[in-house]
C-alpha cells in the first residue's frame, strides 16, 4: 500500500468559505498518518504535458497553465484559479499517475492519491466543478498507453456524477466506467439510461438513499458489470460526500458503507487485476466524515492486501 500527495495541493486557494478547502486534505493526511503509522507516502511529480493531452484539449491546458493569476480567478461560479492552482493540478494529476506506474510496475498492489483539487468533473476541454484536470482519466489512459492495459475500469462513488470521467470515454469501450451518485444534483448528469459505448453504468440515487440503497446498487448492478467486464486495472474515484455529514448532498452513507464497497471492489480487483487498485481523492465537504471514510477506504484497501501477502 502506497499513498501519494504533495505540499502543493494543500496551496490551491479557493478562498473564504469555499467547501473545497485546504483543511480537507490535511484532515484525510493526519487521519491516515495516525491510524497507518507504517505506510508509506511518496511525493506525486508533475503529470507531463504528453500525459495531460491524453484526456484534455490543449485550450484546456492554457487556461490552467498559462494564465498565471497574481489573485484568484474563476473559472466558473465553483472552480478556483489562484497563483498556486496550476501547481496544484499537475500534482494531483501527476499523482494518479505515478500510482498506476507503482501498481502495473509490481512495487505496489494498492495506492491512494490523497490530493487535491479533485477531477472528475472535468471534462476534455473545460475545468469546472471544483476540478482541473480529469486524475482518474488521465490514470485509465496512461495505463492503456503507456503500459499497454487493454481494459481499465474506473469506479466512482463520489455523490456527484462523474460528468468529465463519462465524458472522456464515453465512445472508448477500453474503459468501463461505473458510477454511483444522487440525482438530481450538481452536475445534472448521470441517468441511467446513458451507456455510452455499453461503457457506461449509471446508479442514480435519489436523496435520502441511504447505505442500503446505496449496497444494493452496487451489488445488483455496477459489482455486476465490473465482473463482466474483467478489468486489467481498477481505479476508485473516492469522494466521500455521500457521507450523512455532508453539506452538500443529502444521502446518508456511513463509513461502514465505504468500507464495504472497498472490499468489495478489492475483491473483484483480486478475481481480475492481480488485485490492482489506485484509488484518488474526490469529493467530501465534512472534515470528521473526511477522516472517518478515508481511514475505512484504506484500511480496506490494506486489509486484503497484507492477507494476500501473507497467504
Ligand atoms: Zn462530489
Amino acid at each position: 500500500m502506497r499513498i501519494y500527495t504533495h505540499a502543493a495541493c494543500s496551496a490551491h486557494d479557493t478562498g473564504p468559505g469555499h467547501a473545497e478547502r485546504p483543511e480537507r486534505l490535511a484532515a484525510v493526511a493526519q487521519a491516515l498518518r495516525d491510524a497507518f503509522p507504517a505506510i508509506e507516502w511518496h511525493e506525486a511529480p508533475r503529470a507531463t504535458r504528453e500525459q495531460l493531452l491524453r484526456a484534455h484539449a490543449p485550450a484546456l491546458l492554457r487556461s490552467v497553465l498559462e494564465t498565471k493569476p497574481s489573485q484568484r480567478v474563476m473559472l466558473d461560479p465553483d472552480t478556483v484559479l489562484s497563483p498556486a492552482s496550476a501547481e496544484a493540478g499537475l500534482r494531483a494529476a501527476g499523482a494518479a499517475v505515478a500510482a498506476v506506474d507503482g501498481v502495473l510496475g509490481g512495487e505496489t498492489k494498492r495506492a491512494f492519491c490523497a490530493v487535491r483539487p479533485p477531477g472528475h468533473h472535468a471534462t476534455r476541454d473545460t475545468a469546472m466543478g471544483f476540478c482541473l484536470f480529469n486524475s482518474v482519466a488521465l490514470a485509465a489512459l496512461h495505463a492503456l498507453e503507456a503500459h499497454g492495459l487493454e481494459r481499465v475500469a474506473i469506479a466512482d462513488f463520489d455523490v456527484h456524477h462523474g460528468n468529465g470521467t463519462q465524458a472522456i470515454f464515453e465512445s472508448d469501450p477500453r474503459v468501463l466506467f461505473l458510477s454511483s451518485h444522487q440525482v438530481p444534483l450538481y452536475p445534472g448528469s448521470g441517468l441511467a439510461q446513458d451507456t455510452g459505448a455499453g461503457n457506461i453504468v449509471n446508479a442514480p440515487l435519489a436523496p435520502g438513499s441511504g447505505g442500503a440503497e446505496f449496497r444494493a446498487s452496487w451489488h445488483d448492478v455496477l459489482l455486476p458489470a465490473l465482473d463482466r467486464f474483467r478489468p486489467q486495472l481498477l481505479l476508485v474515484s473516492a469522494g466521500f460526500d455521500a457521507h450523512a455529514r455532508d453539506p452538500l448532498a443529502q444521502l446518508e452513507l456511513d463509513a461502514g458503507d465505504y468500507a464495504w464497497l472497498t472490499r468489495e471492489l478489492v475483491a473483484t480487483a483480486d478475481r481480475h487485476a492481480r488485485g490492482r487498485v489506485v484509488s484518488s481523492l474526490e469529493g467530501g465537504y465534512d472534515l470528521q466524515a473526511l477522516r472517518e471514510c478515508s481511514v475505512a477506504h484504506v484500511a480496506a484497501l490494506m486489509a486484503d492486501e497484507a492477507q494476500a501477502t501473507v497467504g
